[in-house]
């Protein structure tokens, strides 16, 4: 199972994701994950992205698709990978064509979460990460709403689109993923 989980930031996609992973063995693949480990053990990678990730800008396209490429050569992923976070920009999901294409691979579903900003807002209030005040929220959401929003036209055209309403209980969201994806 090839998966792409999409959304916005707020949107649930981690929470859903790792519900996924539980029931299909798949490996989950965070870049942000990866990202804060970076900045935590202040590597090269993680003194790069730490400011811009602290004022809610996308990292340089080279340096995630870098990460996600090594990342996908992994055994683990062998039989299939959830992808959360990634890809965020046109370029990404153009490297991520190439580099699959490569493994002889392919993205079966793009699971996009929908939740309007109001509610990204709500929600954020009550999580602790440092780049979780509002100023920073929005900036992301800006972030979102310039250079990732695009993607769902891209995949849209590519038929792998699966629009899923991210308002409601976290039963009823996973349900709606799973009919999407047919499991
Ligand atoms: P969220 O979806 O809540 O914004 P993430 O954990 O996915 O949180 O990302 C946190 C931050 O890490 C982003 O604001 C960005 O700075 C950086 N980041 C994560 N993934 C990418 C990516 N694919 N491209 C560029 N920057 C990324």
């Amino acid at each position: 199972m090839h998966l792409v989980f999409f959304g916005p930031p707020g949107a649930g996609k981690g929470t859903q994701a790792q519900g996924i992973v539980a029931d299909y063995g798949v490996p989950q693949i965070s870049t942000g994950d990866i990202l804060r480990a970076a900045v935590s053990n202040g590597t090269p990678l993680g003194q790069q992205a730490g400011p811009l990730m602290a004022a809610g800008k996308l990292v340089p396209d080279e340096l995630v698709i870098g990460i996600v490429e090594e990342r996908l050569k992994e055994r683990d992923c062998e039989r299939g990978f959830l992808l959360d976070g990634f890809p965020r920009t046109i370029p990404q999901a153009q490297s991520l064509e190439v580099v699959l294409q490569r493994l002889g691979k392919s993205i079966e579903h793009v699971v996009s979460l929908e939740v309007p900003d109001d509610v990204i807002h709500e929600r954020m209030k009550g999580r602790g990460r440092a780049d979780d005040s509002p100023a920073t929220v929005q900036k992301r959401l800006d972030e979102f709403r310039k250079l990732t929003a695009p993607l769902k036209a891209y995949y849209q055209e590519r038929g792998l689109l699966r629009p899923i309403n991210g308002v409601g209980t976290l039963e009823d969201i996973a349900g709606a993923i799973k009919r999407a994806i047919g499991r």
